[in-house]
């Protein structure tokens, strides 16, 4: 004898009394275990990724402990000469980047948005050194950037997504960790919409690399290939949410003092022109900078109103190159000192040897990113036979580094 049939969960097939709930539908049934994968299902599919603890409060930062912008500031004051609004410009970044991680939102209702930075400078001023110098201090996952790498989806070269790839990396796939990393994008100015270049093609390095990357700035959940390169259909990607993610942008925008000119005279036709001419200092228009010029170079203003701490870097001068070869904990000549020393050498500097070599990168055009290829020209003769000789000191006078420097350039010739 056949009693009456027993319902199944029409998805895995256990009976109505093998499961805690069956709900019915039009053709079938449901059981409540099938509900719940489905549910889970629908949102890793719908790119909303695993749900996750309130953005933050998971940080395990204690602001106690925390270095504060003054602390901050100091460290890089060990490693990189001058540009002190670029420093203050980011160790308040940072320290809100903890606060904001910090944060119990639910409190109070007030939520800390985050602040991402564009840094203006010219090129070899230490933009690139501020973001590996404060690497060494974070609390969080910080990866370096190059904007030229990136290409419009479609086009050789790397989705911008491959930016948080890197991120991951560091942060050992732990994706909470990534989701409160810090990302500096270098060369920000070369993904720049070239206006003068009037092509109906595709603008391959520009715009389009710049949409791709606004996604990131503005907060979302990004699907992330964790081996990086190009995205692939049989990928499983990794959801990350970029909501929490600081961006420090840096760019040496050549050109853009032109820019800036170009918008104080137009605003100095007013009715106060004398006033404000007379204030304009005009061996340093770096310092006037504001988002409009950026606009003007060629970033689209949604990129600019998710950078909204604009901050610039000083093109360096003799002083600064020369505390540059000595002050700095790492300096050239500190670096030196110790290769000679290892090999029992006492090795010292003229002071007038030192002005030479700034001299000469004054003079080369190359910045403090001439300094270190003098020095090394200077140093390679005696580098190379110095171990082998008796000598167990070496001064460096200005007439040894006029000598070295002018053999360099006769064997160039
Ligand atoms: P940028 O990113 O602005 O083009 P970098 O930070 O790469 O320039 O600077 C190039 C090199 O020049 C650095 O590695 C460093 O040795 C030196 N340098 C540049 N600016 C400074 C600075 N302000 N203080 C100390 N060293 C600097």
């Amino acid at each position: 004898m056949t009693g009456k049939r027993k319902n199944r969960c029409s998805f895995c097939g256990r009976s109505e009394d093998e499961v805690a709930l069956l709900l019915t539908g039009m053709n079938g049934f449901i059981c409540n275990d099938c509900v719940r994968q489905a549910e889970q299902i629908v949102r890793e599919s719908m790119g909303e990724g695993v749900r996750r603890p309130a953005a933050g409060n998971d940080a395990g930062l204690d602001m106690d402990k925390l270095p504060k912008p003054r602390d901050i500031k100091a460290f890089l004051d060990q490693y990189v000469i001058g540009q002190d609004s670029a420093k203050r410009y980011l160790s308040v970044a940072v320290y809100n980047h903890y606060k904001r991680l910090s944060q119990k939102v639910d409190d109070d209702g007030v939520e800390i948005e985050k602040s991402n930075i564009i840094m203006v400078g010219p090129t070899g001023t230490g933009k690139t050194l501020l973001a590996r110098t404060i690497a060494k201090q974070l609390k969080v996952p910080f990866t370096i950037v190059d904007a030229t790498i990136f290409t419009e989806a479609g086009y050789v070269g790397e989705d911008v997504e491959s930016i948080l790839t890197r991120l991951l990396q560091v942060a050992d796939y732990d994706v909470a960790a990534t989701e409160r990393g810090i990302v500096f994008i270098d060369e920000i100015d070369k993904i720049a919409r070239k206006q003068d270049n009037p092509s109906i093609t595709r603008d391959v390095s520009g715009e389009g690399v710049q949409q791709g990357l606004l996604k990131l700035l503005e907060g979302s959940i990004v699907n992330v290939p964790p081996k990086g390169g190009r995205k692939h259909p049989d990928q499983d990607y990794i959801h990350v949410d970029t909501r929490n993610i600081l961006f420090i942008c840096g760019g040496a925008f050549d050109g853009i003092e032109r820019k800036i000119a170009q918008r104080l005279n137009t605003h100095v036709v007013g009715y106060d022109s004398v006033q404000n001419q007379q204030k304009i200092d005009t061996k340093d228009l770096m310092k006037y900078i504001v988002p409009q010029d950026l606009k003007s170079f060629g970033l689209i203003p949604e990129i600019i109103g998710r950078l909204p701490v604009l901050t610039y870097l000083d093109q360096l001068d003799r002083e600064a190159l020369r505390n540059i070869l000595t002050e700095p904990k790492n300096s050239l000549v500190k670096q030196q000192v110790k290769l000679f020393q290892m090999d029992g050498i006492k090795l010292s500097f003229d002071d007038d040897a030192l002005d030479y070599i700034v001299d000469k990168a004054v003079e080369y055009k190359l910045g403090a990113r001439g300094l270190r290829s003098i020095m090394e020209t200077i140093m390679i003769e005696a580098q190379y036979s110095a171990p082998s000789g008796k000598e167990k000191e070496l001064v460096i006078t200005r007439q040894y580094a006029e000598q070295q420097i002018a053999k360099s350039e006769k064997m160039k010739e």
